[in-house]
């Protein structure tokens, strides 16, 4: 028998590597050139590390912002903040480091968005008049528009034109501790240990302590 296909001779079903771009912006709501960027980031520094996404924390992200971008890196590289993966320091820099539990090794990438802005300064425009609420119904369509246009831009740029990455040495982030639970001294209110503080002998839980302590 001939086999047709030898390419992929069980004929099973070739999964994409990566999760796709209309992945992302399913979870993260619109499209935006923080996405688009961020999207560009953590496929190219799983790239360079040699990693798919992780199941679990073998994958260590660090996000030196909260914004958009965040949400791509966790779709696509699968370090989230509930799996505890993720760490956000909001410097509020578009930059991200990834760290490879298994490899030691690790990349910071940041993002060089300066040229796809310079092509549209008219963005830089109308931004405060459209986030202030005083755009007029045209500019903001017109906003959105070139929002669309440059975020389009930059997912199809070659990834060095959008994302600057190099390698770093770096200490292993601490793994997600797992916590015992127990009822808070004031509220009552289950609370992991690890996270209460100490009032007049009780221990007592963050939100509990901050209201006595006003
Ligand atoms: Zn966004
Ligand atoms: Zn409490």
């Amino acid at each position: 028998m001939i086999n047709m296909c030898s390419d992929n001779p069980k004929n099973t079903e070739i999964k994409p590597e990566y999760a796709s771009f209309e992945d992302a912006v399913e979870f993260h709501g619109h499209v935006c050139l923080g996405l688009s960027s961020g999207y560009q980031v953590a496929i190219a520094a799983m790239k360079a590390l040699g990693v798919q996404r992780p199941k679990d924390e073998e994958l260590v992200a660090i996000a030196e912002t909260d914004a958009c971008g965040v949400d791509a890196i966790q779709v696509v590289t699968g370090c989230t903040a509930g799996k505890g993966n993720l760490i956000i320091h909001d410097y509020g820099k578009h930059a991200f480091t990834f760290y490879c539990r298994e490899s030691n090794k690790a990349v910071r990438a940041i993002t060089c968005l300066e040229e796809f802005m310079q092509q549209n300064p008219e963005m830089d425009e109308l931004r405060p008049k459209v986030f202030s609420g005083k755009a007029t119904e045209e500019e903001r369509t017109r906003f959105y528009e070139m929002t669309d246009q440059v975020s389009k831009a930059i997912l199809e740029a070659p990834p060095e034109k959008v994302v600057k990455l190099e390698f770093v040495q770096m200490e292993p982030p601490k793994k997600a501790r797992i916590f015992t639970s127990i009822p808070c001294g004031c509220c009552g209110e289950m609370v992991a240990d690890a996270k209460t503080r100490e009032h007049e002998g009780k221990q007592i839980c963050m939100p509990c302590f901050l209201k006595l302590n006003k």
